[in-house]
């Protein structure tokens, strides 16, 4: 099979933009397509929460969904408006997947985003 650190290069070179959380929503770890999207480098966004990424215009009802969702095991998938490090904004879509350790106890949250601003 595939080594680790194969896996590991696989997840930090996918065409997706790649984060994992804590159960909070802590960045604990990107890849290199959300350092790009984002305009955050690894070492500034690692330790805030996903927060930073929201322009604070999302309907409050709509994260509340959100958490609900990923907090009952489940993936929640939606578009949320976001802003990249220099301020400007983007079109989301977005996948917040929860990882479960061999007991069903959520030990992260895995997210992945793309920016549909721009529809080809
Ligand atoms: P807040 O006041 O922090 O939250 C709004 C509402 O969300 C709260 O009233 C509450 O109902 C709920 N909520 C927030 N935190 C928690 C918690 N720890 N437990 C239970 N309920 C909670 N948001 C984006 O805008 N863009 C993203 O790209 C994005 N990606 C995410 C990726 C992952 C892996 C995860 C886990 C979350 C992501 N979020 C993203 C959601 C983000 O964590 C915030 O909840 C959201 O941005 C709202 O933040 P806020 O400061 O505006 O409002």
């Amino acid at each position: 099979g595939l080594s680790l650190q194969a896996i590991l290069e696989t997840v930090e070179q996918a065409p997706v933009a790649i984060s994992i959380t804590d159960t909070r929503a802590n960045i604990l770890y990107v890849n290199s397509a959300f350092e790009e999207l984002t305009g955050y480098s690894r070492d500034e966004i690692c330790g805030q929460n996903e927060s930073v990424l929201s322009c604070k215009t999302t309907p409050l009802e709509l994260y509340r969904t959100l958490w609900r969702t990923i907090q009952s095991g489940k993936e929640w998938r939606g578009t949320l408006i976001n802003r990249n490090k220099a301020g400007q904004r983007y079109l989301a879509e977005v996948t917040v997947a929860p990882v479960l350790d061999a007991q069903r106890n959520i030990t992260n949250f895995l997210g992945m985003h793309r920016d549909i601003s721009v529809i080809h």
